[in-house]
């Protein structure tokens, strides 16, 4: 089975300048090939629909590979810890040459009368991804002393205050209510 990120480009080197126009949906990781990431980082799973969309441009050593990838991510929120879903839609500007020459160390290499896309794919999703998502703008996260999300309930939970205030709070306390024990 031939894979939609393998592209055939004899023809566009033998005319330069020519274009090609490459667009298809595929798995991002149809064959497993690039290693996962760690739990809690934010991932596309192998088998999630990739759009690529790009213009291949000839010139003499080389193409240039123009246009748009999509794919969507999922992650953790940073401040409450449920699952997020997103979507990273990059704009790529990359080169395939036949060898790296000075100033080709980003090039991607040509192999024989094909291209591979599924590199430049992979790094241009996984530069995009968030590192810290949110599951929305305003998310409240957990309470930091009983652990309660704060999205959906509220707890009595006070930052503890500072001890020389505390004592004052006291002193207060026992002031404004006099009566209970204190006269007995
Ligand atoms: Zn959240
Ligand atoms: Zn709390």
């Amino acid at each position: 089975m031939s894979s939609p990120y393998l592209v055939p480009v004899a023809q566009l080197l033998r005319d330069v300048p020519s274009t090609l126009l490459v667009s298809f949906e595929a798995p991002f990781d149809e064959s497993h090939e690039f290693a996962p990431r760690g739990a809690a980082e934010t991932d596309v799973f192998p088998e999630a629909t990739v759009k690529v969309k790009l213009r291949l441009e000839s010139f003499s050593g080389g193409l240039r590979a123009k246009g748009h990838v999509e794919a969507p991510w999922h992650g953790t929120c940073r401040r409450c810890s449920t699952p997020v879903l997103g979507i990273s839609n990059v704009a790529v500007d990359e080169r395939f040459v036949d060898e790296r020459g000075p100033g080709d160390e980003e090039a991607y290499l040509i192999e024989g009368d094909f291209v591979d896309l599924a590199p430049l794919v992979h790094d241009a999703i996984f530069l995009d991804l968030p590192l810290a998502p949110l599951c929305r703008e305003d998310c409240r996260g957990l309470c930091p002393y009983c652990g309660i999300d704060r999205n959906e309930a509220t707890c009595e939970c006070q930052a503890p205050v500072d001890p020389r205030w505390a004592t004052l709070d006291g002193l207060r306390f026992t002031g404004a209510e006099p009566g209970e024990s204190n006269e007995v």
